[in-house]
């Protein structure tokens, strides 16, 4: 017998939104979500399996600090072996837990590799006044969105064109490099200038490493 529950629209398990079970049936406009993964709670759609693999913190089930993909009994967020095994997020190049990027390495380990050879100083190492910026993106908390940033085609003939001193890493030098800071909001670039003037550039790199890392996180909830 069909139970009215079977023949409901699949929702993904986490944000409720319609989800399409076949993949090759999304078309445009089409409101329903791709599935990225089969979780015991249900479908995961795209956007919540990348939320939950971002997630790290203090495991409420078993008071471990690790990745927390999974959901417990109150909806407080849990370790995968808590949830009852979610899969395997062991990065076979740092250890880490975290969601793979390629086959063989997390999102942070594949920025990292990226940010050197673009930062390479022409002898297989970053420039040592660069090595405080290459830190601080390195250590952004989602490393997906430098890697999106380090893609933009503007992005890595600056960052050359620091690594081999053919700019200056002065003021001037970096007031030549106007790009540089497209996609900042207004205010950040702001506060970045006015950091600049009191303080050596490098300095004032690992900030600007900083602002980039803020800007795809949602928003605070806004308070009434
Ligand atoms: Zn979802
Ligand atoms: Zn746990
Ligand atoms: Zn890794």
């Amino acid at each position: 017998m069909t139970s009215p529950h079977d023949l409901a629209e699949p929702v993904c398990a986490r944000c409720r939104r319609p989800v399409c079970t076949d993949t090759a049936k999304i078309r445009r406009n089409d409101p329903r979500v791709r599935v990225r993964m089969r979780w015991p709670e249900g479908p995961v759609c795209v956007r919540c399996y990348t939320r939950a693999l971002d997630t790290y913190g203090i495991c409420a089930g078993c008071g471990v600090e690790r990745l927390l993909p999974g959901l417990g009994s109150c909806g407080t967020p849990v370790c995968t072996d808590c949830a009852g095994g979610l899969g395997q997020f062991r990065c076979p190049t740092c250890g880490r837990e975290a969601a793979l990027y390629t086959r063989m390495a997390c999102a942070q380990c594949v920025l990292a590799a990226r940010l050197a050879v673009v930062l390479d100083a022409g002898d297989g190492t970053v420039r040592p006044e660069l090595v405080p910026f290459y830190k601080a993106v390195c250590a952004m908390p989602r490393p997906r969105r430098g890697l999106v940033w380090l893609a933009k085609p503007h992005v890595p003939p600056i960052l050359r064109a620091l690594a081999l001193d053919e700019v200056p890493l002065t003021h001037d030098g970096l007031d030549t490099l106007r790009p540089w800071r497209s996609g900042l909001p207004a205010r950040t670039t702001r506060q970045l200038r006015r950091a600049a003037r009191s303080r050596p550039v490098p300095a004032v790199l690992p900030a600007l490493a900083a602002a980039l890392a803020r800007l795809h996180r949602p928003a605070a909830p806004a308070v009434a």
